[in-house]
């Protein structure tokens, strides 16, 4: 793997606004790379840096091991797609494509071949003399990918691409993003405040919250393996219990759930030396219902001893979606409240 870009404690203020706090980061070649936080979390500026519209307050930006920090947009090799579809409403869509190849000095003919080979990459072959207010809203932000794309940038980068389209429009342009970054093979770097779009596209995903990056991981170890319970809890749905670890092996741990009043079992240990009040966080999918008949016991359940990981209650709705239902289930607390 060999880095591409690199954050080295990348910092910037906007007045009293700290809008990105400390941020090293490293991408590597060929990566389909996702900043993942919600809205006003520093994505943006975190990007706009990169593509060198916005100077860092402190620290470093390095692209293909060169310090580019103060080097100006036109003269990095990367290339931006905004979130509203920055196309020309003048000119026609080929038009818009060569725009960047002529102000480069692109001879016309290499010009029109580049745009023409860009325009069959984003699906829109044939389209070229179309003027962008006779298009939709998805093919306005082909064009707008096309024309970042024919300056064969080493890194694309995209603020929230998708967000601007209607919920299918935006899971067909979706996978057309994943079969394009494979196709021209270069390294995308994707804002979104959409975990979905993220976990689906990206091979490596960073967690931003408050300037901060929380987390930087591939899309399953992310949903698996949150480093935080803020993490845990914007990727995906979660089930959170306060617990404090009892035991904790190389096989096994035992954490106390005081809420509910009882013990979970889990097989692994936790590798909580420095404390013993954790998060539980449990993934609704693995959790099992048992109906419970007057006087039954509690079921046995595989790989855990007997009397662990079984928690009483009540179902106290229903959500049908179709696919999945979601049960909500309120559980008698060690106080005698509910949840
Ligand atoms: P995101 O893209 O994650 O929604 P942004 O990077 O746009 O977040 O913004 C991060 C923070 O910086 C926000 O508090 C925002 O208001 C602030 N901010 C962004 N750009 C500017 C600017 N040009 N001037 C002042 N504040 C800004
Ligand atoms: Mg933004």
């Amino acid at each position: 793997m060999t880095p591409i870009i690199q954050f080295e404690k990348v910092t910037k203020r906007f007045g009293d606004v700290l809008a990105v706090d400390a941020v090293s980061l490293t991408i590597n070649e060929g990566e389909f790379f996702a900043l993942l936080g919600p809205s006003g979390c520093g994505k943006t500026t975190l990007l706009r840096m990169l593509a060198g519209f916005e100077v860092p307050s402190e620290g470093r930006i390095l692209i293909d091991g060169k310090d580019v920090t103060l080097v100006p947009p036109n003269r990095r090799p990367v290339n931006m797609v905004f979130q509203s579809y920055a196309v020309f409403p003048h000119l026609s869509v080929l038009k818009n494509i060569e725009y960047g190849l002529k102000m480069e000095g692109v001879g016309s003919a290499e010009r029109r071949a580049r745009a023409e080979e860009a325009l069959a990459l984003v699906q829109l072959n044939g389209l070229g003399d179309r003027m962008p207010d006779a298009m939709s809203g998805g093919q306005r932000q082909r064009v707008a990918l096309a024309r970042a794309l024919v300056k064969r940038p080493r890194v694309l980068l995209l603020d929230e691409p998708l967000s601007a389209l209607d919920a299918k429009l935006r899971e067909e342009l979706r996978f057309e993003l994943s079969r394009l970054q494979d196709k021209v093979g270069i390294t995308f770097v994707m804002v979104t405040h959409d975990q979905d779009e993220a976990l689906a596209l990206a091979t490596r995903c960073a967690v931003m919250s408050k300037g901060s990056l929380m987390q930087v991981a591939s899309p399953s170890d992310l949903y698996e393996f949150p480093a935080t319970r803020l993490v845990a809890d914007f990727i995906g749905s979660v089930n959170l219990f306060q617990g404090r670890v009892l035991a904790d092996e190389s096989d096994h741990a035992i954490i106390n759930l005081p809420e509910v009043g009882k013990q979970a079992w889990l097989e692994h240990g936790v590798g909580s030396s420095d404390t013993l009040d954790i998060w539980l966080a449990v993934r609704p999918e693995k959790i099992e219902l048992h109906k419970r008949s007057n006087g039954e016991g509690p079921p046995e359940l595989e790989g855990t001893p007997a009397g662990y990981n079984v928690i009483e209650g009540v179902i106290a709705d229903i959500a049908y979606l179709g696919s999945e239902s979601v049960y909500e289930v309120k559980v008698a607390l060690a106080d005698g409240g509910e949840r």
